[in-house]
């Protein structure tokens, strides 16, 4: 086996020098890397520049609180790591990687007998024309969190611009106004926030319940020119005529796969730009492995390469890697997209495919929405939990699920992620079993329910209709709710009211070819009286997924929108 050069010393490639260290004796391995450090912990960009960690090295400590430097790989793990050193051309017809050490200039060349790209991945160049600030970065490196920490510190911002509405916009947005104080407008292209990740249904009920007054969702929005303001500060132009004034500006706008160097070497790279691998993480040339966020991975949904940059997928591709090298089996057969954040007091999560990527993907779709309790019913102060199943039709093949409540909720997640990458269909929710106690009762059957809500509406014809779809309903709405749940609200109002009490007592009032979506507080009774009609020979009668309270806040942020878009 020889020489084993690792190109990328972070996530990825630390984690198969060390795997590979572990299992091997007698081999040279040596890990370049181009920055000063190695095997710091991206995601803790965060939390440092939200102020939580004050010392940056903790970022690169192990858990029994160890300093992962270049002496820690040479004495415990016998790795040689060379920092501020670049890899600059692979020639792999010879086996040789051709390095610069960044201080000096020098180059020299470095046989290897296998190769392990782990390159990363890098920010994307936003499309308007950006010059050099110190006023303006990306937030992806080390360097951009310590220049903002510094600035901040020295009390010489007040107001930041973010633009770009994914998790690491909205993860930004949450720890600059929550830890600092610092007013925030979060700048967003399409008309939702985490566009790529969540439907809309599940982004409007998020934006619709944050209530600092300290940060300014910009939806629908693009950036024409980000100009400097006479005061030393930066005035950021949007395309319809408006500007921002920003002390601080971050671009968010999305990353790629670092493959210069594999594209160099010819080796092959997919529709997303990152590196193609086997199951193996074998690239398209021999004695060469890629792993990281430089690689594509194949979305186990949609059998297609994707991008989906993760630490903890990092580190796996790292270790089968490894493990490939070696000739040991280990195999990674793709990704599923599982994501979970925390924006103020919502937790939101999702894996799979959202209802618009599916649906331009050209799958023929269906999905329920629904509205839980946190907590058992006996528990007055349960908070809600919104959620969105995605699937197949027919075949009822699972595709993705978004939720959002103020727990964690990555238990779904988790388990949903796991049948998803098996491809299993909707009644295997119904199989599902968690564990329950009164604490997080009423939603142990979460999952279950978003099962029988699609057979109900697949198989028996009871339509769950989701409030997007619901705004432009031309039939009957029938609240359902009993009197004193009622308020003098626009939506209610344009009801008709009949209380589920009542609701037997009026099935012959209506004409059954009657348009009708049946409402309700958050879903469920809606569902009962859909059942009822359908029953009683009605034909066209459906209920509304997540009752009033989503519409409500479908109906805010789309009045919103309308407005943006109206000028
Ligand atoms: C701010 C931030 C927050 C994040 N939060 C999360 C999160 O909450 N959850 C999650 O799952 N993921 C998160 N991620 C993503 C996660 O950190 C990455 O997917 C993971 O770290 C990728 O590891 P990697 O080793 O593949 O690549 P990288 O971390 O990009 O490391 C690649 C290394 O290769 C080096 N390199 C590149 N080219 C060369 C060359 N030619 N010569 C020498 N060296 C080279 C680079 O300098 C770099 O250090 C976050 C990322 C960032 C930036």
């Amino acid at each position: 086996m020889g020489n084993i050069v690792i190109i990328g010393g972070m996530a990825a490639g630390c984690k198969v020098a060390s795997r590979l260290s572990r299992l091997l004796r007698g081999h040279k391995i040596i890990v370049i890397e181009k920055m000063p450090f190695v095997s710091m912990n991206s995601c803790g960009l965060l939390p440092f520049v939200a102020g939580e960690i004050d010392d940056v090295s903790d970022l690169m400590r192990t858990s029994y609180n160890v300093l992962r430097d270049e002496k820690y790989f040479d004495s415990v793990r016998n790795v040689n790591v060379l920092t501020k050193t670049e890899a600059c051309e692979i020639d792999t017809r010879k086996r040789e990687l051709v390095c610069r050490a960044i201080d000096s200039g020098d180059k020299f060349r470095l046989p290897y007998d296998s190769l392990v790209i782990a390159t990363g991945f890098q920010p994307v160049k936003p499309e308007f024309s950006l010059r050099d600030s110190t006023l303006i970065s990306s937030f992806h490196y080390l360097s951009d969190a310590q220049k903002f920490r510094e600035k901040v510190q020295h009390g010489a911002i007040s107001k930041v611009v973010i633009i770009g509405g994914g998790i690491k916009g909205c993860s930004l947005a949450e720890a600059l106004v929550t830890l600092w104080g610092i007013d925030v407008a979060l700048i967003e292209r399409e008309e939702n926030l985490l566009p790529v990740l969540l439907d809309r249904e599940i982004a409007y009920y998020i934006q619709s319940s944050i209530k600092s007054g300290k940060l300014d969702l910009i939806l629908s929005s693009s950036i024409e020119k980000i100009e400097d303001d006479k005061r030393g500060s930066l005035n950021v132009c949007l395309q319809n005529g408006e500007s921002i004034l920003a002390d601080y500006v971050f671009c968010c706008t999305g990353v790629k796969p670092s493959t210069d160097l594999a594209r160099g070497a010819n080796i092959q790279t997919g529709v997303t730009g990152g590196i193609i691998v086997d199951e193996k993480m074998r690239t398209s040339v021999e004695h060469v492995w890629a792993a990281g966020s430089c690689v594509e991975l194949t979305n186990m949904v949609t059998g297609q390469g994707d991008y989906f940059p993760s630490n903890p997928l990092s580190i796996r591709m790292g270790r089968v890697a490894a493990d490939s090298i070696l000739g040991r089996e280990s195999s990674l057969k793709g990704t599923v997209r599982p994501f979970s954040l925390k924006l103020f007091d919502k937790f939101i999560c999702g894996a799979g495919l959202t209802e618009r990527y599916a649906r331009k993907f050209g799958l023929n779709v269906g999905s329920v929405v629904g509205c839980w309790s946190d907590g058992a019913d006996y528990y007055r102060d349960s908070k809600p939990i919104i959620a969105k199943l995605v699937y197949e039709k027919p075949g009822l093949r699972l595709l993705g699920l978004q939720m959002a409540g103020e727990k964690d909720l990555t238990r779904y997640i988790d388990l949903f992620s796991e049948l998803l990458s098996r491809r299993r269909t909707v009644e295997c929710l119904l199989q599902v079993e968690l564990a329950s106690s009164p604490g997080c009762g009423a939603s142990d059957i979460l999952l279950n329910h978003l099962g029988t809500m699609a057979i109900n509406q697949e198989l028996d014809g009871v339509k769950n209709v989701s409030p997007v779809d619901a705004m432009s309903f031309k039939g009957t709405f029938i609240d359902v709710r009993e009197p004193h749940e009622r308020t003098d609200h626009p939506f209610s109002n344009s009801c008709i009211g009949i209380p589920m009490s009542d609701l037997r007592t009026r099935l012959n009032d209506f004409n059954s070819n009657q348009e009708i979506i049946f409402v309700c507080g958050m879903g469920s009774r809606g569902y009962e009286a859909a059942r009822m009609f359908l029953n009683h020979g009605y034909k066209r009668v459906s209920y509304l997924g997540g009752g009033i309270l989503l519409y409500d806040a479908v109906r805010v942020e789309n009045f919103k929108r309308l407005n943006r878009t109206n000028g």
